[in-house]
């Protein structure tokens, strides 16, 4: 029964029948255009919902189990948001310190204890391939919140509605969209490069020598037939920019802390470089930023970053509502 206000367009009872009942997020490479339609679409109705009501109770009695073994502030706190928007509760474990994982305990086992007192497993890991190995050992949907250097699909799909948000929907078709910065260990642009590769558009990558985009993520889009290239300067490629995505150096991936001070602060947006972009085009950043944006930019209308965030809420309330059979 619903026990709060309902949108007439948000079905209520579990639909295990659902596609995406119980299903893990682990990677955006088995989603095509119309998953992403349905997604984009649930996320519209929670922000309405949220615009409208706040909170309402479509999880209510649900568990979140957010368990996060690398530092975040945004996806930690945002699935959080999203659960508690929604009605259900959240278990936080974001300093493993504290938990048996400092006793030892291997990936798998911790998966299988929260899985007894959650529904759904929000996983953030240093490692590649983590999060897939929670989903093996888990019964219950693993959402993937970043696995090292390898993807951040609920990142990517939060990235992509907004760019659907700020630029027309249906308008992605034809767009250059280009990527800045850490391409090599940053994972938001591993996952979004994929899923740009749905739509007819057109990346260009620009980065220090040594932080390009993987060979093996290039491989995917080139045989997607999606146009790419590499650049090593921005201004090549600013002025027909529709969406600069901007990027931090990760520094704890580099295994040579003098590598890091080499190409840090290689690149930095300020509101004189953007002169020379269009006027209707958008800059996003999946933050934390260090300085690669100048806070000078930020009350610049193109400036869409903190937008981004907001989207995110709607993005994951509807990833959690989805995996537990409610939307
Ligand atoms: N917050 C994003 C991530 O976890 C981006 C970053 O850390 O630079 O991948």
């Amino acid at each position: 029964m619903p026990t709060s206000p309902q949108s007439p367009h948000l079905p209520f009872g579990d639909n295990v029948h659902s596609p995406w009942y119980g299903k893990d997020v682990l990677s955006v490479k088995n989603l095509d255009r119309k998953d992403l339609e349905y997604i984009f679409g649930v996320a519209h109705e929670m922000h309405g919902m949220v615009d409208r009501v706040g909170s309402f109770d479509l999880l209510k009695g649900k568990i979140l189990a957010n368990l996060f073994y690398e530092p975040s502030t945004r996806t930690s706190s945002s699935f959080h948001a999203a659960m508690e928007r929604l009605g259900g509760s959240v278990i936080p474990i974001n300093n493993v310190k504290y938990s048996s994982v400092s006793k030892g305990e291997s990936l798998a086992d911790t998966i299988r204890t929260l899985e007894c007192y959650a529904d759904v497993i929000v996983l953030r890991h240093p490692e590649v391939g983590s999060a897939a190995i929670a989903a093996e050992a888990a019964e219950k949907p693993v959402l993937n919140a970043g696995d090292g250097v390898g993807e951040h699909p609920t990142q990517a799909l939060l990235d992509l509605f907004t760019i659907f948000s700020e630029l027309d929907i249906g308008e992605i078709d034809g767009k250059t969209i280009t990527m800045l910065g850490d391409l090599k260990y940053g994972r938001t642009v591993h996952s979004l490069a994929r899923l740009l590769t749905l739509y007819d558009v057109k990346l260009n990558y620009v980065s220090p020598d040594i932080l390009k985009m993987p060979q093996e993520v290039m491989d995917e889009v080139a045989a997607k037939g999606i146009p790419q290239a590499e650049y090593s300067s921005l201004e090549e490629v600013l002025p027909e920019t529709d969406v600069l995505y901007v990027t931090r150096v990760q520094k704890e991936r580099f295994k040579n802390p003098g590598d890091y001070e080499k190409v840090a602060g290689s690149f930095v947006i300020n509101t004189e470089i953007m002169k020379a972009a269009k006027e209707q085009m958008i800059v996003m950043h999946p933050l934390p930023r260090v300085n690669e944006i100048s806070p000078d930019f930020d009350k610049d209308p193109r400036a869409a970053y903190f937008r981004q965030m907001e989207y995110g809420l709607y993005v994951r309330m509807a990833l959690l509502a989805m995996v537990l059979g409610k939307a």
